[in-house]
């Protein structure tokens, strides 16, 4: 119940209309086109797919332009990998043609395998395993008295973005930095390899991005504004989100000789992957000579902007989009999402034909850039800042799309709408609502806490957001309220994620193949756009909110009681010298040493705030309800126009400690896991990094965020009151 009357509509309700409207085939043939060839950011097809995209809005009858930026994108020069002692070894660093796949022979154009914004670099040095690269994995390494200092690492991908794991590396000394995919991760532990089956193969690489994005995204050279041709940029030396060591990843097929050649100790038994070896850590005997260089020129990126005016309330705008960018030929990253964006695109205009006005304006945007760091959505995000604080209701991401369960991140106030929207779409394969099949998962797999909700709770809850896609500027630089959708947990691209296979091919042999999920996507992004573009007041939920954050507040409290237990009983038993009885005198393991347990910090502001929040969202829901039937067109234009501001409220124009381009204080990525989000991370990252100073003064600061929206929630509740 909670859900639907916050998602008004106008009748006819034209949401239920514009379903019917994708279709499947459509959305499989705008993917066999935009990934026919390789499209990175500056390439020719890149530029192709922008102007083909832009005539498609254009056909389908909305105002589009082009708008470009000049952006940093280092590309290879040169690449040398070889292991120079106990052998010799010359990687191969080459992902090759397979027969069956016809795009995966377009050699001439695709990028080789390579991490952006590394260094230049020419070293050498003793080789050093470090699991994931990950701080823990360091502190193991410190454990067993093992330092990086002057080597070269190997870290294997996952568990941490990759990006971390050349920062951490170079703040513990080490000197160059390769990362491969190990087989127990992506490869033929998971499933049959490619083109068997849909894992990674011994050739196969991750390509990507390794710029410090947890510092700030977006072109190198402009942090903070737009990177229009011509504008002033910082040296390449002022840069701060280039990598301080040179990094290169590499496959499983060049790893396996050099992790062969490590000697030592075997590694702990959850350092182990799946290659046919002991693992085992090093330092050497196996030496590795590392060289890279880089062409370091500007290269131009092309952003899809288009346009469906408002009719009553123009100046409020619904803005959605996907990048149209790929590493190589990207038929699932990016172009299963963005076909679904098209099809939306080819339906509204269909809307428009039929006689409907969206009430507020629709945005969509294709980006580019965006494997190499969010380049293109940040960058117009900065040129149109002002524009957007004032205007911008919502922002709704999508990227790479798959089978299977509808997975939602976000702003919370957002929530209840989704919830509404997922109960209208049909699943393709189950023909229950997809919400029911979301349910059913969080019932299955979730701990008995989330079984409990997933069942009682009007609800279901969606995840906070992180980073990993073009929604970061929009919700953490500028406080937009934000969704991030897809359909995945059903098939597997993690296989061939930024490798020369990620192409049609895959994807219609083992992905959504018949695009039936592609088609659920464009349903459910284009409803929920529908319903935010026509609601008469917006439809934002802040109970939802107020209890999010009510978990959250319960969530940092437990993490600093936990740590202070971890120390105490860390202490006690180093005071019973547990840990000398148990070493092997024949294997020397440090010592670990007397630890300080962490100081009690006082959580009553943020208690209090998080409560005055819950009381609030429950008033001005009921007065909304109680209102709605009377509201004059002069209630509902103050009351949107505080609905937009209110995600700004949780923002911080300074931003988080050292990295003031992140605003929000309740989302953010971690700045040691990259992708994954620390929610109230100056608090939950100050009692991590064990500054628990600067944890009670970001307690003061989330306190104060919390108080501003429940300030406004009280002034849109006088408004209503008065409306009576
Ligand atoms: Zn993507």
């Amino acid at each position: 119940m909670a859900s639907l009357d916050v998602a008004a509509q106008r009748s006819p309700a034209w949401d239920a209309t514009f379903r019917a409207i994708p279709e499947a085939r459509n959305i499989g043939e705008y993917v066999r086109i935009m990934s026919a060839r390789p499209h990175h950011l500056g390439s020719p097809y890149g530029k192709q797919n922008a102007e083909w995209i832009l005539a498609r809005f254009k056909e389908w009858g909305w105002d589009a332009q082009i708008e470009i930026y000049d952006v940093l994108f280092p590309t290879p020069k040169e690449r040398l990998v070889e292991m120079v002692a106990p052998t010799r070894f010359r990687l191969t660093l080459e992902e090759p043609a397979v027969a069956v796949d016809p795009t995966s022979s377009q050699k001439a154009e695709q990028l080789p395998s390579f991490n952006a914004y590394s260094i230049d670099g020419d070293v050498s040095g003793p080789l050093v395993y470090v699991n994931y690269g990950r701080p823990v994995d360091y502190e193991e390494l410190d454990r067993r008295g093992i330092s990086v200092k002057g080597a070269i690492v190997i870290a294997r991908y996952g568990e941490s973005w990759r990006g971390v794991k050349p920062k951490v590396a170079a703040e513990r000394g080490a000197i160059g930095c390769l990362i491969y995919s190990d087989p127990r991760d992506d490869g033929y532990f998971v499933d049959g390899v490619f083109p068997d089956g849909p894992m990674r193969g011994k050739d196969g690489v991750q390509r990507g991005s390794v710029m410090d994005m947890p510092t700030y995204p977006g072109d190198p050279t402009t942090p903070g504004r737009g990177s229009t041709p011509g504008t002033t940029r910082l040296d390449l030396k002022e840069i701060t989100t280039l990598t301080r060591i040179p990094v290169l990843p590499i496959s499983y097929g060049d790893a396996q000789p050099l992790l062969a050649a490590l000697s030592g100790d075997p590694a702990p038994i959850n350092w182990r992957g799946n290659l046919p070896i002991t693992y085992r850590i090093g330092p050497g005997p196996a030496q590795v000579h590392l060289k890279l260089a880089f062409d370091w020129s500007l290269k131009r990126a092309h952003n899809v902007i288009a346009r469906l005016p408002g009719a009553t309330y123009p100046d409020e705008w619904i803005v959605r989009g996907n990048h149209h960018d790929a590493w190589v030929n990207g038929a699932q990253d990016p172009a299963s999402g963005m076909s679904a964006e098209l099809e939306e695109a080819r339906a509204l205009g269909q809307l428009v034909k039929q006689g409907w006005r969206p009430q507020r304006t629709i945005v969509y945007a294709a980006w580019d850039g965006e494997e190499q760091g969010l380049l293109g959505s940040t960058e117009w995000v900065e040129q149109h800042e002002a524009e957007l604080r004032e205007k911008a209701a919502v922002y709704i991401n999508t990227d790479g799309n798959g089978r299977g369960f509808l997975g939602v991140g976000g702003s919370h106030a957002l929530e209840a709408l989704v919830n509404a929207v997922a109960k209208e779409v049909e699943d393709p394969e189950t023909h229950s609502s997809v919400w029911k099949r979301m349910q059913a998962r969080a019932i299955v797999v979730g701990p008995p806490a989330s079984r409990a909700e997933a069942r009682n709770r009007p609800d279901l809850r969606i995840g906070a957001l992180g980073s990993g896609s073009d929604y970061s500027a929009f919700l953490q630089h500028t406080g937009v309220p934000t969704l991030n959708l897809a359909y995945s947990g059903l098939d597997s691209s993690e296989g061939i994620y930024h490798s020369i296979y990620d192409d049609y091919y895959h994807f219609t042999k083992f992905l959504d193949s018949d695009f039936a999920y592609g088609r659920a996507l464009a349903q459910t992004v284009g409803s929920l756009v529908i319903r935010l573009a026509d609601a008469d007041v917006l439809p934002f939920q802040f109970t939802n909110l107020a209890d999010t954050a009510q978990t959250y507040v319960t969530e940092v409290q437990t993490l600093l009681k936990d740590r202070q237990t971890e120390v105490r009983e860390l202490n006690r038993q180093i005071e019973e010298g547990v840990f000398t009885a148990m070493a092997d005198p024949r294997r020397g393991l440090r010592q670990p040493v007397v630890d300080t347990v962490p100081p009690s910090i006082n959580f009553s502001p943020l208690e209090n705030a998080a409560s005055a929040l819950t009381q609030a969202a429950e008033r001005y829901r009921q007065a909304l309800d109680a209102a709605r039937p009377r509201l004059t067109p002069d209630a509902i234009q103050a009351l949107n126009k505080g609905l937009i501001q209110s995600e700004r409220q949780l923002t911080d124009e300074t931003g988080l400690p050292r990295r003031p381009w992140y605003r929000h204080l309740l989302y953010a990525p971690g700045y040691y896991t990259g992708y994954a989000v620390k929610t109230m991370p100056g608090v939950r990252e100050a009692i991590e990094q064990k500054d628990y100073a600067e944890a009670e003064r970001e307690v003061a600061r989330v306190a104060a965020a919390l108080s501003r929206e429940t300030d406004l929630l009280n002034g849109l509740t006088r408004i209503l009151e008065q409306g009576k």
